[in-house]
Formats: structure tokens, sequence, C-alpha cells
């Protein structure tokens, strides 16, 4: 079973850019493990009131960017990061510097390979005669794919002894990140819209969170779940 929350604008619309933490209940929101000292992050963006026939600049009058993090224990973060790495650059742990790190290999990679990508197009042109201009592109894509090759190398090669240490811990993998997106809509927002949703598959945590903020809640059954994924 899957319970959705529904989390109002007006837990949102204090900030511009800041940070939810849903610290009740102090538990694990996966597993329900009683401590629960690390974090499981959701970048969002909220956005509210289109400015109709604007094609350049801002297209809605509210944006708010939230970070929403719930509760996790040391086993669960760790299974998190092999989940979506992406979501601990922020994090001030060990594996938050070695996240951070993968998003700027993976920012250099990406750089490289689009100035392999300009020479290769010629958009901009360099003189021809000298052969290390010619081939002065595959040079740089060969560079881009090292980086590529060592950023995911390094992050695969953590993520085989996360994955070994959790199997060791006996740690069940059917456990994994909760669902979190916004809800865009074109009309400004009023204080009791539905700004966040949230679905978690540990029923009880979710319950009890919810109702701690007196939030609206549903469960869902998986079959329902799945034909709204489709
Ligand atoms: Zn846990």
């Amino acid at each position: 079973m899957t319970t959705r929350i529904s989390i109002p604008v007006k837990f949102i619309s204090n900030d511009r850019k800041g940070t939810l933490d849903l610290a009740y209940p102090q538990r694990c929101s996966r597993c329900n493990g009683p401590l629960a000292p690390q974090f499981e992050t959701h970048p969002l963006k909220y956005e509210a009131g289109l400015i109709r026939n604007r094609q350049f600049g801002k297209k809605f009058r509210s944006s708010i960017q939230v970070t929403l993090r719930i509760p996790l224990c040391d086993l669960c973060y760790l299974a998190n990061f092999t989940e979506n790495p992406d979501s601990c650059d922020q994090d001030k742990t060990e594996l938050g510097v070695i996240a951070h790190w993968r998003s700027i290999g993976i920012i250099i990679g990406s750089a490289f390979a689009l100035a392999a990508f300009i020479l290769l197009m010629k958009i901009i042109p360099l003189p021809t005669e000298n052969i290390w201009t010619r081939y002065l592109w595959l040079m740089i894509i060969g560079a881009a794919l090292l980086i590529f090759a060592l950023t995911f190398g390094m992050t695969e090669l953590k993520n085989r002894q996360i994955r070994k240490y959790l199997s060791d811990h006996h740690y069940n993998f059917n456990l994994h990140r909760a669902d979190a997106f916004v809800k865009m809509q074109l009309e400004d927002p009023q204080p009791e819209d539905e700004a966040i949703v949230l679905s978690l598959e540990n029923d009880q945590w979710a319950e009890e969170c919810a109702q701690s903020h007196e939030w609206r809640f549903e469960k869902i059954e998986p079959k329902i779940k799945e034909l709204e994924a489709k």
C-alpha cells in the first residue's frame, strides 16, 4: 500500500527558497528504524499564476524553490545514495562529498563534450594546416570520455561496497525512495491549495506525519498507482 500526502501552499510560501523538514515522526520514514539522523532530499520548484502571452523571462507570478527532506536511518541513507546519488550532493556527509564531486565530474565531462561538438561542427573554425588543431575535437572527446568513465566508475565502485554492506546487514532492498512532485497551477495560489504531493510506502509513518501537520492523506492500492504511472 502507498500513502499519498498533500502539502498545502501555506507550508512552503513563507520562503522563496527554503527547506521543509518533515521531522515528525522521529524515526526512519522507510523502515521505521528508531534512529533517523539522516535525510532523503527532494529538490522541488512550485510554480503558480501563469503570466499569459509571455514568451521570455518569468512565466509564473509565484515561483518557490523548496527542498523537502524526510528522515532516514543510516542504512536507508546508504541505500538512498545507490538509488539517487544526485539527491545527496548538498549533504554534509561522506557520501554527500562523493555525490558533490560526481556532479562536478558530470558538469566538466559535459562541458568537454560540448566543446568537442562545437569544434567538430566547425562552429568555431580553427586553422586546418596543423594536425593538432584538426584533431583537437578528438582529443577533447577522449578527455570527456575519461572524465565520465572515472566519475561513473568511482560511483559504481562505491555502490558495490554499499550494496555488500547492506546485504551483510540483511537490509530489505524492497524499500525505495518516496515520490515527491509539485502541482503546477495556472491561477494564483491560495493558502490551502495543494502544492506538493508526497507518496510513501511506509503507511504508518506517512499517516502519523500527515496527521501531525493536519494535512490531507489517502491510501492508494498498488494497482491504481501503477495505472497512474502509465
Ligand atoms: Zn531505515
